[in-house]
């Protein structure tokens, strides 16, 4: 049996991430690294978060309620997986950013919770750029309307985007996913919302990280490449 080692892991991972990300002429500082640990159990996410683990990323709610409890507020929480309305009030004010802001019911729902904690909750919006039946998120065109109605809602703020690229060998597909988040990011940007600051651009899985980050990415979400293959 191979014993996976976290900590050799992540050494790794953070190899390879500064050096994609010295071709951008950013460092591997520049680059968020959020530990995917769904399905792994508190041990190894502890191990993780001792070998400078800083960010956990969690798809369901239920998994990421318990980890809060388990964990406290030693790591900062993303939750990074389609988010079900009526689940929010579950974690109102328990995450650092949430990845996966899609529709408006959710917008709602977040504001409304947020404003009776008092709290704004940061988002980031998820585009869904290969149009991929498969996944969540919002359609290219429908972005920046999307966007400039959320603006309108006080206790939710964007800090900028997200995507997966699809599951493909084909790295220019995956490289041209990536590449036209990081565009579309960039006209956001142009536009000088006020209010707006969009310091994320989350994408980068263990599959594909080194290229999202080439591609502009400052925040990776990796699962596997850490914690070994999940069984499911
Ligand atoms: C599971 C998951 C990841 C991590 O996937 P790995 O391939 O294990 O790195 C990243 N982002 C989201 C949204 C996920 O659900």
């Amino acid at each position: 049996m191979i014993k996976i080692t976290i900590k050799e892991n992540i050494e790794k991972i953070e190899e390879l991430i500064d050096i994609s990300a010295k071709k951008t002429g950013r460092t591997k500082d520049d680059i968020k690294l959020i530990g995917v640990t769904k399905t792994i159990d508190v041990d190894k996410i502890r191990e993780a978060l001792d070998n400078g683990i800083r960010d956990i990323g969690e798809n369901k709610i239920q998994e990421l309620e318990w980890k809060i409890e388990e964990l406290k507020d030693i790591p900062n929480y993303h939750m990074i997986g389609h988010l079900q309305t009526n689940k929010f009030k579950y974690i109102v004010g328990k995450t650092n950013l949430i990845h996966s802001l899609d529709r408006m019911s959710l917008v709602k729902e977040i504001d409304k919770r947020s404003k009776q904690n008092n709290l704004v909750t940061d988002v980031l919006l998820q585009v869904n750029i290969a149009r991929e039946d498969s996944k969540f998120g919002l359609y290219k065109e429908d972005l920046l309307g999307f966007l400039e109605e959320v603006l309108s809602y006080k206790n939710i703020r964007i800090k900028g985007l997200m995507t997966m690229a699809p599951h493909t060998e084909n790295e220019d597909l995956i490289r041209s996913v990536f590449r036209e988040l990081n565009q579309l990011k960039k006209d956001i940007e142009s536009r000088n919302y006020k209010e707006l600051d969009m310091d994320y651009l989350s994408m980068g899985m263990t599959n594909d990280f080194q290229i999202a980050v080439e591609e502009g990415s400052n925040m990776v979400r990796v699962g596997s490449g850490i914690f070994g293959l999940r069984n499911y």
